[in-house]
This record gives C-alpha cells, structure tokens and sequence, in this order.
C-alpha cells in the first residue's frame, strides 16, 4: 500500500508558510498525533493537550467509539443530501434534542454557520432586524456572526458589517434593558464567554434576558457552541441556570472532533419556510455517526460530571498558585481561565516548551479546555507546569 513519507517538523512548516494564507499566528510545532488528553509533534515530543482543538476534542484523541463508527459509516454511506432522508441523522437530531430539551434542528458544518442559521430563523420568525449582542462576546467569523461578534480586529477590517446589531456590556441588566425592544429579533449571549476570557454569565443577567425577551416578543439564542457537551460540568451551560433559550447554537465538540454544527429551536417556535436556508453537507451521515458515537460516548462515560468533578479540583490548584502576575483564576467545570496582569503569549509559550498546550483568550487570559477525558494527574501536571512557569518569570524580572 501506499504510504507518503512523514514530514519532519522543517518541512510542514516551511510547506504551510508558502501555502497558507497567514490569517492564522502560528506557534512552531506541527501536531501530527494524538490519544486520548496527549498529543504528539512530528519529531515525537509528547504533549498535554489542554487546547484540545479549542475544546473540540472532549471524548479525548483517537477515541476508539468514535473512529469504530466512522469506519464503518464511510464504508456505508458518507455523503446523502438532506433533500433525502437518512437513519444517522434522524437518530442524531432525536438525541440532541433529548439532550438539550429543544425541539427541531438545523445541521450545518461549523460554529458560525450555526449563528448564521439561528440570525436568518430569527428574522423570518420574528419579521424583525435587530439583535443584541454582548461586548466581549465571539459568535463567528462569517459576515451575519461577525456583526454579533465584538472584538474591533475582528471586524473592523470588513465593515460595513450586517446592520442592526447592538451590543451590551456582558452581565450588566441596565444596559440589557435599555437595548431589547419590541424592534429587537433576538438577543444573543454566550453563557461563558470563550474567546472574550473564560468569563461565566451572572444568574440573575441571563434571568432578566429570558424574561425580556419573552416580554418584548423577541428571541433568546444561546451560543453554546463552545459550552456545550460537558464542557461546563453539565450537558450544557445553560443547565447551571435552569434557562431554556428559543434557540441553541451548539459545535465545537459535537461531532467527535468532525466539523458539525447544530442550531436548535424550541417547541412552539413554529416552522422555517422551505427553502429559505440550507448547506450542501449538512447533516451528512458521516459526521452524524460520528457525533452520535462522541454523544454515547459522553453519556457512558459520565462526561459531564466528570469535568464538573475535575475541573473543581483544577480550578482549585491553580488557585492555590501564589504569583503577583495572577488577577484571577476562573472557570466552570473544564473551561478554566488564568488572567494575568500583563500579555500571557510569553507564559503559553513556556508552558508549550514544558510539555503543556494552552491557548489564550484575549491578551490577558490563558485558557485551558482539555479533552473531557484528561486524567486528573494530567490535570496536576498541567498545574505545577504553570506554577513553575509564573514563578521562572517572576524570577527573571
Ligand atoms: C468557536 C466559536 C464560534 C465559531 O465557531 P467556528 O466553528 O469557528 O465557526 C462561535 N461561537 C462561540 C462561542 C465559539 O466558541
């Protein structure tokens, strides 16, 4: 059989370097395996992956449940447009929605063509233009999911952006109020916020959207998209609150590490017109035997409860580091943050050369969202790896 010659380390560099675009800061090390929370660089250096594909790899690298059911699904039927119907994905669709307790689904491909579906469904059901966004808050990179996003270097580069987006300061219930009104199609809001630095919603702030939105007729659509699956320590975030939101953005890590991406709708939100949305490899059975695998794999596994259990215990012994470089640590479940006082590309990179892949979230945040399977001794290594690191550089200055 034919077998290309692996790469060394030099030579995927040099090879991405010419061909790739350069939209991506890259780091020096090409990844080319990985089992379980551990992932390998091509000249064999082990790593613990605490980046986990930015929280896409919860059941772990080369699960075997979830490479069983996509060899045997290629070998069945890879690709079935949804114009016809297929068994994976009426399964898949019946689970996330038992899961989630919402009602119907849109498959589609990645996160943000997920908040795209949801800011076209919340249009056409509402009739309305407006959506509220939070500051801070990352929703995507397509130009619909880019206007709901808030970083300036996101979206500075491409305005004009979609009009009638607004956005408010996270967690605060006065500038909710004054935003959502009866012109307002929906309001959108992480329940962590990921990208914008690990930062939990406040109970009563996610309350008070609920209840405006019901009141003011719009719609509440939660990007669980990096949230969800586990990583909070329940099912979805939104479980820590006991809200139910009309729509549920949700990918990352719902299909095993396959890209897929789900938006949900709940009962009573009536049907979308046919033909008014839609995408080639949505719901295309491969990656929906992949994620049901991934799900039952979570589900036997006790995913969730287990990242609420260790994630505890993480978050706790990096609380206990004793660095002036520390604001603070934060986190639910297997989502935890260190924000620094000063920039933390230097302290990932040190961790990297330690053995230990995070990433960061914004300048001042390192995020770690390992697999959901990472052993808890993994997690103690990752802890005094980053106390060695805070502690080197207070040495140095
Ligand atoms: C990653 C992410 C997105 C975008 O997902 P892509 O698959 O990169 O398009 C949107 N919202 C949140 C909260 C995310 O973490």
């Amino acid at each position: 059989m034919f077998q290309p010659q692996p790469l060394d380390t030099a030579s995927i560099i040099a090879l991405e370097d010419q061909y790739a675009t350069g939209v991506y800061s890259k780091r020096q090390v090409a990844l080319v395996k990985g089992q379980g929370a551990r992932v390998w660089d091509a000249d064999g250096k082990e790593y613990i992956d605490c980046a986990g594909g930015t929280a896409v790899a919860s059941v772990g690298h080369a699960n075997p449940m979830v490479l069983r059911a996509i060899a045997r699904q290629a070998n069945t039927m890879i690709t079935c447009q949804e114009m016809f119907y297929n068994d994976k994905r009426a399964l898949v669709m019946k689970k996330l929605c038992s899961l989630s307790g919402m009602s119907k689904v849109f498959l589609c491909n990645s996160g943000t063509e997920a908040v795209e579906a949801a800011i076209k469904f919340a249009r056409v059901l509402t009739g309305r233009t407006e959506i509220v966004a939070a500051m801070r808050g990352f929703h995507g990179r397509t130009m619909g999911s880019l206007s709901a996003t808030w970083e300036k270097k996101y979206r500075e580069p491409f305005e004009p952006l979609v009009p009638g987006f607004k956005h408010i300061v996270y967690n605060d219930i006065v500038s909710l109020e004054a935003a959502v009104s009866d012109q307002t199609a929906a309001v959108i809001l992480e329940i962590v916020q990921g990208e914008g630095g690990v930062r939990p919603g406040d109970p009563a702030f996610l309350q008070r959207a609920r209840e405006l939105c019901t009141e003011k007729g719009a719609l509440l659509i939660f990007d669980e998209i990096q949230t969800g699956f586990g990583r909070t320590g329940k099912w979805f975030a939104k479980d820590h609150y006991n809200l139910q939101p009309d729509m549920l953005c949700l990918a990352k890590a719902i299909g095993g590490g396959l890209p897929m991406g789900a938006t949900l709708l709940a009962e009573g939100m009536g049907a979308i017109p046919p033909m008014v949305h839609g995408t080639t490899f949505g719901g295309n059975p491969l990656v929906c035997a992949a994620s049901l695998a991934a799900i039952g794999y979570m589900e036997e596994h006790h995913l969730p409860e287990r990242s609420a259990r260790h994630g505890e215990w993480f978050l706790n012994e990096l609380s206990k580091i004793q660095s002036p470089l520390i604001r603070e640590v934060r986190g639910k479940g297997l989502m935890v943050g260190i924000e620094l006082k000063q920039k933390v590309a230097p302290y990932i990179a040190a961790l990297m050369q330690k053995g230990v892949l995070a990433i960061n979230a914004g300048m001042t945040v390192i995020r770690f969202v390992p697999p959901l399977v990472i052993p808890q001794q993994d997690l103690g290594i990752v802890a005094e790896k980053v106390a060695e690191v805070l502690s080197e550089a207070k040495a140095d200055e």
